[in-house]
């Protein structure tokens, strides 16, 4: 039996569903349990996908809520814009993710247990998942070629460590393949604070060299690395996913929702707009609180038309005196006058029209460069 936990975190997005969905299906041999962070801000298409992903799995996904604020009557975001005394949360002050995300994530996992945090960052995106700073989490991203953190690269490919992977090498490969691995795990690596560019690439050039040569190898020989360390990991005896070569990227995902019957949630589905007598389209690009200071102003303005009773809610924490706004320079109030919203529809018409893709019935060619904005535990 696995003495390691399996938690897999549901933003209420897209990709996290639907890596709640694959995982289900293709390794119902691991006992996950599904996790949601509650901030009591989510639009109501939010709280259906997660009912629907319930119904799917056929198990309870756990609402997690900050201590402080579970005991309070006030849902968590209230509760803790009082006791920040109405400072909102911004992209540099996320007190919001802090609280009410990472801290209920962190104590739920507790200290002790070793426990793996299956994160749906998909195949197509070039960011990194939170890491958690408790030696007994381990993040593991089963939709991308490479499925290990960032710390454990940094530490497997430490000169120091080389000869343990390249142990597991010699095992399996010779000839001219075992030399190109010795000189992948040879090649030069810096570890200097002010070098972490060139500690970037070198990393990327040995991970690239390595997962070309075989993916399901490399994660074997990281999986016997991580048998000399602390990482969860090194508690199992096995792990089925180190067989697994799947990369999935976003058509995959929206696949997965449609063809599981979980559904995409509404808010990514397109909406026609017409400003100067042209036609455009405007969704949301994310799961996360209605009010989140991440998204776009098109999206605000979707929010004002398509949920004018959140925007009004969203509007009632700013505070203009004190400078308090969602966004830097322009208080929602502004944001809403006619000629305001025929200027941000113009502007994000001009940008659409450059990238739209016909066949794409979401808004995601459009909102490509900005998805990846924010954090991995609200927008995955
Ligand atoms: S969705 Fe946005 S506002 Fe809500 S917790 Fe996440 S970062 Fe904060």
């Amino acid at each position: 039996m696995s003495k390691v936990k399996h938690v897999l975190g549901i933003s209420g997005g897209k990709d996290s569903a639907a890596l709640a969905i694959y995982l289900h299906e293709k390794y119902p041999q691991i006992d996950f349990t599904y996790y949601y962070t509650d901030t009591g801000k989510e639009l109501d298409e939010t709280y259906q996908l997660l009912e629907n992903i319930e119904i799917y799995l056929g198990k309870k996904i756990l609402h997690l809520v900050a201590n402080d604020a579970a005991e309070s009557s006030e849902n968590p975001f209230d509760f803790f814009y009082k006791s920040f005394k109405g400072y909102i949360p911004s992209a540099t002050a996320r007190w919001c993710t802090n609280m009410m995300k990472l801290q209920p994530f962190e104590k739920f996992v507790g200290e002790t247990i070793p426990t793996l945090s299956y994160v749906g960052i998909r195949g197509d995106e070039n960011r990194e998942g939170y890491i958690s700073k408790k030696n007994n989490i381990q993040s593991i991203f089963p939709f991308r070629k490479n499925m290990w953190s960032e710390d454990v690269l940094h530490k497997l490919f430490n000169p120091e460590n080389q000869e343990v992977v390249l142990d597991y090498y010699n095992s399996v490969f010779k000839g001219e393949k075992l030399d190109k691995v010795a000189e992948l795990l040879h090649s030069e690596i810096t570890f200097k604070r002010h070098q972490r560019l060139a500690t970037d690439r070198q990393i990327k050039y040995k991970l690239n060299g390595l997962m070309d040569l075989g993916v399901v190898d490399f994660n074997h020989a990281t999986f016997q690395f991580l048998k000399g360390t602390e990482y969860p990991l090194s508690f199992e005896e096995d792990y089925a996913l180190l067989d697994n070569e799947d990369v999935l990227v976003r058509d995959d995902v929206f696949r997965i929702l449609r063809e599981s019957g979980v559904g995409v949630p509404a808010y990514y589905n397109k909406i026609e707009y017409e400003v100067d007598g042209q036609k455009g389209e405007y969704a949301r690009s994310r799961s996360g609180c209605f009010f989140c200071f991440f998204q776009q102003k098109i999206e605000w303005v979707w929010l004002y038309e398509q949920h004018p009773e959140k925007f009004k809610e969203a509007m009632a924490y700013e505070n203009l005196k004190e400078s308090f706004t969602w966004n830097q320079h322009e208080s929602l109030e502004e944001l809403i006058h006619p000629d305001r919203i025929r200027q941000i529809k113009l502007d994000h018409l001009k940008r659409t029209n450059k990238q739209k893709s016909d066949d794409s019935p979401y808004l995601l060619d459009i909102l490509d460069d900005t998805e990846g904005d924010g954090c991995t535990a609200c927008f995955v």
